[in-house]
């Protein structure tokens, strides 16, 4: 039998697609010692996560919870208790994320209708319109920061439509929450999901999610149960809400990293941290150009927290995400599905947004590129 060292892991600097860097006074509060779950002092934490996450979402919904799982698991709860079998799904699909929806949708027994446009591109109202128009769906599902691509959906003349054809609108802000402007209630997004591990500068592991009014009534409307024991929000929320009830055991040290995280966003001002992430976008679009490579986005589309940037002819795109890993200790991402070896995905969300961190990244592909 092997024995193994202590355990030794080098720190990165992670300018990918996620996870980003997460702040000492985050990873301090994991090491903190895990009360019971239904201690009195953890269901006052509990209160206070619904209650910062109610302000990072921009909602009064009283059903904003941290799922037990990574944004993945906010998605699966998302498409487990808003699709019954049968029911019509509309998908926007334009990157790897969105293919993901649509695979979880049919899933759960969903008659799915994709409307597909080009990698890197986002949807207009009007598309929306006119798909509701020839079919109707009950639900609407976008992603709003696609992480695959760069590329930022608008979210804000949506919802209206969606309701006017009698759906409810679901929305991916994984990539968005805590980095840019997610409002809720403003733009009437019934159902939307994050991750902790992007913007909001937590480890992987929760999946903070809100759910509207609207949302609410149709799941209580559901002619069946819930298809996911461990995700169906019907008993969840007893658990979140004044019952208590028992479900499963909340991942308490990760409850307090989020807490510390969301409690570092209300310090920093929803403001200046939207400013921050776009200033530290823009610097590094700037330098990026200034090297001679391009971005795969249209800069009015594009995401201030995920850049891809156009591999070059005849660089080996792998082979510089390695270089950078190994000399330099920083990880940025390579493309996806159909961006596959012709971009690099660089991430500067949450703690990771930083302008000592474009400085040193971009002078370092100077020296790899040999610019
Ligand atoms: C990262 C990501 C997910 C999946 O989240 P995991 O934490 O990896 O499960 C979903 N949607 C988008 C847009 C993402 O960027």
């Amino acid at each position: 039998m092997t024995t193994y060292s202590d355990l030794n892991i080098v720190p990165r600097t992670l300018l990918g697609p996620g996870p980003s860097d997460v702040h000492p006074r985050v990873l301090q509060t994991l090491a903190y010692p895990p009360v019971g779950h239904l201690d009195p002092q953890f269901l006052n934490l509990m209160d206070e996560v619904q209650d910062l996450l109610r302000f990072v979402f921009q909602t009064e919904n009283e059903l904003t919870i941290a799922i037990s799982g990574t944004g993945t698991a906010g998605m699966e709860a998302a498409f487990a208790n808003f699709v019954e079998p049968g029911d019509s799904v509309l998908v926007g699909v334009s990157g790897y994320f969105s293919q993901r929806m649509v695979d979880m949708a049919e899933r759960y027994g969903a008659q799915v209708r994709r409307l597909e446009r080009p990698w890197g591109l986002v949807f207009t109202p009007e598309e929306i319109e006119q798909a509701l128009a020839a079919q109707p769906a009950k639900l609407v599902a976008l992603v709003h920061a696609e992480t695959s691509t760069g590329a930022l959906q608008p979210l804000a003349d949506i919802a209206g439509i969606v309701h006017r054809h009698g759906g409810l609108l679901l929305a991916d802000c994984v990539t968005s929450l805590g980095g840019l402007p997610v409002q809720i209630d403003a733009w009437g997004v019934d159902i939307a999901y994050s991750g902790t591990q992007k913007c909001i500068g937590a480890p992987p592991g929760l999946a903070p999610l809100t759910v509207g009014p609207r949302a609410r009534a149709a799941l209580e409307r559901r002619a069946t149960k819930v298809a996911n024991w461990y995700l169906d929000l019907t008993t969840l929320a007893q658990y979140w809400g004044p019952a208590r009830a028992y479900h499963h055991t909340a991942p308490i040290n990760m409850n307090y990293a989020l807490r510390e995280a969301l409690r570092m966003i209300q310090e920093e001002g929803l403001e200046a941290r939207f400013a921050r992430h776009r200033a530290h976008a823009e610097l590094l679009w700037a330098g990026l150009e200034e090297l001679d490579l391009s971005l795969h986005v249209e800069p009015q589309h594009r995401l201030p927290t995920l850049t891809t940037v156009r591999v070059p002819a005849g660089v080996d795109e792998a082979a510089v995400r390695k270089t950078l890993l190994e000399r330099y200790n920083v990880e940025v991402g390579g493309g996806l599905g159909a961006l596959k070896g012709q971009v690099w995905r660089v991430g500067l969300m949450g703690y990771s947004s930083q302008r000592k961190n474009v400085a040193m990244l971009l002078a370092a592909l100077r020296e790899i590129l040999g610019r």
